[in-house]
């Protein structure tokens, strides 16, 4: 009977411990890491000894001459390779870590300056602070001073982090309001600077895990063209199609009584009232 074709899947897919000596690979403590020659760092493509033996034979001729196998320069070579593989291993975690917490950091100061309605701008100002505080306050001050440095925080920075704080708000705001039972809505018109008319939606509501009514600005929206009740409506209308937002949660609306808000018949709050 002919021998039944070995598929992939059936290999053996195990990292055997012995392949460091015997090829002076090893594999990489992570999900889905690859084996890795510890003389050259590259790796190949799968767990499997005869990739392995390839890559050894083919691309390091000379070690096996230089080191020979079970001799005792090769166990304390390999040792050697190991640990400042290990080593080197430590101080990309290190740096990534550090890396992670200057971007928290820089994230922290943006919001603190968007809350006090502050330009990004300032973000330099506060740079400049923290590193002349760092250099009063700290016997070690070198690894402050350098950490405060590496906290990125240009102008451009700054915004980006805004952006993504302020969407990351709003959709906590979507997941509160998904939440609550009922909600309502307060409006207002008015044109801005570019004579442009904007309609501020405030949205009231329960939050049910602090027990408490909560406000917020929920949206701000452009009103290109003409402003009347129904402009405003379907503006709203729109909006809550697309942040998908329940309509049958929305208990009042309240306007300020102008005229377009409280009209007799295109009037903004009462499509809204009757969903
Ligand atoms: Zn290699």
């Amino acid at each position: 009977m002919e021998p039944k074709k070995r598929k992939v899947e059936d290999e053996n897919r195990q990292f055997l411990p012995e392949w460091t000596d015997l090829y002076c690979f090893t594999l990489p403590n992570r999900a889905g890491a690859l084996p890795m020659c510890l003389i050259c760092n590259q790796t190949v493509a799968l767990i499997k000894s005869s990739n392995i033996k390839r890559h050894y034979d083919t691309k390091h001729k000379s070690f096996a001459g230089n080191f020979p196998l079970g001799s005792d320069q090769r166990k304390s070579k390999i040792a050697s390779l190991l640990s400042s593989y290990s080593s080197w291993t430590q101080i990309i975690s290190r740096s990534m870590a550090e890396q992670e917490k200057c971007g928290e950091a820089s994230l922290r100061i943006s919001w603190t300056l968007a809350k006090h309605m502050k330009p990004f701008t300032d973000a330099d100002v506060v740079k400049e602070c923290f590193l002349e505080a760092g250099n009063a306050l700290f016997e070690n001050k070198k690894d402050v001073v350098e950490t405060i440095r590496r906290i990125p925080l240009s102008a451009s920075t700054s915004t980006r982090n805004t952006h993504v704080l302020a969407e990351e708000n709003h959709f906590d705001l979507k997941r509160q309001l998904n939440n609550a039972n009922y909600y309502a809505l307060a409006m207002d018109e008015s044109c801005d600077v570019t004579d442009t008319a904007q309609l501020i939606i405030f949205v009231r509501y329960l939050d049910k895990t602090r027990e408490t009514f909560v406000e917020e600005i929920l949206a701000l929206l452009s009103l290109l063209g003409r402003i009347r009740g129904e402009d405003m409506i379907k503006a709203v209308m729109d909006y809550f199609e697309k942040d998908e937002l329940d309509l049958k949660k929305l208990l009042s609306v309240t306007t300020d009584g102008a005229p377009a808000m409280v009209g007799s018949k295109k009037r903004t709050s009462s499509p809204v009232e009757k969903q």
